[in-house]
């Protein structure tokens, strides 16, 4: 059984950016500035000829963070600390986010990042968030509320109650978890099955990379 993550429209963008780190498999793809370009270019976020920064890398890193916070207070983790707001309200700041008008086209007007560069880029991230809260869809993307895991993936339940990224190992992992606790029994965790489930579940999706990394052999 292979849950469906993806996000409708846009929104995957937004699930994509979220997921450039693994933390299950210890792995950052915006590993340097230069990575950090070649993404948002490779994402349609940015133009070819875009250049990234130290201090770009750190700023797109701190709103991954602060949606990952976000995410996992859509997963029932309460609400998130007001510094992943700041951060959200920076970034939009910095982007230069402006509503726009176009002329000859009825009832057209959408929301501009007009920065140049990562700034915009990133602006153009949260335009995408804001287009989700206006559609409803924003709440049903969620971060797996796994701590080990944390991956972003889209609620397709019908009732919003998907909490895992995948039910058959996080969420299995998490009921071994309570079966111990309650019975002091000591195991040693499973981990090795979610990085193949999750490539599973990920295989419909758009993005090349995830899909042809591979099955990484077992942590445990
Ligand atoms: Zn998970």
């Amino acid at each position: 059984m292979s849950k469906q993550q993806q996000a409708p429209g846009e929104l995957e963008l937004v699930r994509e950016f979220v997921n450039t780190v693994d933390l299950e498999r210890d792995e950052e793809r915006l590993s340097s500035a230069d990575a950090l370009a070649a993404w948002l270019v490779d994402h349609g976020l940015a133009p070819p000829a875009v250049h990234a920064r130290a201090a770009d890398l750190r700023r797109a890193i701190e709103l991954r963070e602060a949606l990952r916070n976000v995410l996992l207070a859509h997963n029932g983790g309460g609400q998130a600390p007001a510094a992943a707001y700041e951060t959200l309200d920076d970034a939009v700041c910095r982007a230069r986010v402006r509503l726009r008008f176009r002329e000859g086209q009825d009832a057209a007007a959408g929301l501009e990042s007009e920065a140049a560069g990562v700034d915009g880029a990133l602006g153009r991230i949260l335009v995408i968030v804001h287009g989700a809260i206006a559609q409803g869809t924003w709440t049903r993307l969620k971060a797996c509320r796994d701590h080990s895991c944390e991956w972003a993936f889209y609620d397709h339940t019908k009732n919003r109650s998907g909490a895992w990224c995948s039910m058959r190992v996080c969420g299995n992992r998490a009921k071994a978890r309570a079966y111990r606790e309650r019975t002091h029994k000591p195991t040693v965790a499973d981990r090795s099955g979610v990085l193949a489930e999750r490539s599973a579940a990920d295989a419909s999706s758009a993005e090349p990379s995830r899909a042809s990394s591979g099955v990484r052999a077992p942590l445990i």
